[in-house]
């Protein structure tokens, strides 16, 4: 079955904020869009628009070559394609069909998730949506994938209306790795907001004087450290020269960090794991090196 335009058709498991959006994207481009979800109501809006509910998953799978799958993690898509899997029949449902996991896990539950589709005849793509659901579909949305080359790049066109995807290489491993790297550099900096922000406020600054201003940091980083490339040459040259930003100097810091969080009553186990990298460097030696000697603190496990 194809779109009026002849598009191919498209199904999508998995209606969170995130699945509805690339649903709703793949919809506005014309493709025929089949969707299941383990919560049905969730694709009311999708089917008012022209979706097609599929009443199983596994007619949600047979409805085309391509699946997108969106979910929690790994475990969902076991959950919902494991009984499809062992269906009856000549063969599988999964035979010969695409399946696109976009959904968060570890980079080795893509790689065994890869050799279990294989066994039964499906082919896999990993992909790591890299904005927000309501960013899907628009200027600056971008996707990591990764698995074989071929197959990704028939379907490249259609998951250009997700984002633009950014093809990292055959290991299905490499988008999940990539995405949980941005997403630790994410979700490290958001949780550093919402502490500093406690911080301030404990001592009855409003949130407003502070957060506006306080972006400026997140902005600071890229003009201290530059565009990255000299940065990572740095690193893996394990150059840390001392003339500026030394660890002694950053970890002084962290320590006031700690102690103005404790006297304020507010959580200190962020500040805490910091300052602990910091310590390490000192005592190792190296606290008149550069801060980026905290490379080798925590490659070597802490
Ligand atoms: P939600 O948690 O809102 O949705 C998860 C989906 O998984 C729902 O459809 C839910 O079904 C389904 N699900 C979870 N567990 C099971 C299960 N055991 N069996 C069947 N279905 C299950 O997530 P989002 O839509 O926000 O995100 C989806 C993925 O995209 C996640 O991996 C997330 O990390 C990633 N992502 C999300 C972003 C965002 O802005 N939301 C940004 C970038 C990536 P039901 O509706 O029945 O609960």
């Amino acid at each position: 079955m194809s779109g009026e335009d002849g598009l191919s058709p498209v199904t999508v498991i998995g209606l969170g904020p995130m699945g509805r959006a690339m649903a709703a994207s793949l919809l506005r481009a014309g493709h025929p869009v089949t969707v299941w979800n383990r919560t049905a109501r969730r694709a009311d809006d999708l089917v008012a628009g022209g979706a097609t509910l599929a009443p199983t998953p596994t007619a949600a799978v047979a409805a085309g070559e391509l699946t997108i799958l969106s979910l929690t993690d790994y475990r969902a898509m076991y959950d919902i394609l494991g009984p499809v899997a062992e269906s009856p029949g000549p063969s599988g449902v999964l035979d010969g069909k695409v399946l696109v996991n976009l959904s968060s896990d570890t980079p080795d539950a893509s790689r065994d998730a890869a050799a279990w589709a294989a066994r039964h005849g499906a082919t896999f793509v990993t992909g790591g949506v890299m904005v927000p659901a309501p960013a899907v579909g628009g200027p600056g949305a971008y996707v990591f994938y990764s698995g074989p080359r071929a197959v990704f790049d028939v379907h490249e066109p259609m998951l250009g209306l997700i984002g633009e995807p950014r093809y990292l290489g055959e290991d299905p491993g490499l988008a999940q790795l990539f995405y949980q790297a941005h997403l630790d550099v994410f979700l490290t900096a958001l949780s550093s907001l919402l502490h500093a922000t406690a911080l301030v406020t404990a001592a009855g600054v409003p949130a407003a004087d502070f957060l506006p201003g306080a972006l400026n940091i997140l902005t600071a980083i890229p003009a201290m450290i530059g565009d990255g490339w000299d940065l990572a040459r740095r690193l893996e040259a394990g150059e840390h020269p001392g003339d500026l930003s030394t660890a002694r100097m950053m970890g002084a810091t962290a320590d006031h960090i700690v102690w103005t969080s404790e006297k304020a009553g507010i959580d200190t186990r962020l500040p805490k794991a910091v300052k602990a990298q910091y310590d390490q460097a000192v005592s190792a030696g190296r606290g008149t090196e550069n801060w980026t000697v905290l490379y080798e603190i925590l490659k070597a496990g802490g």
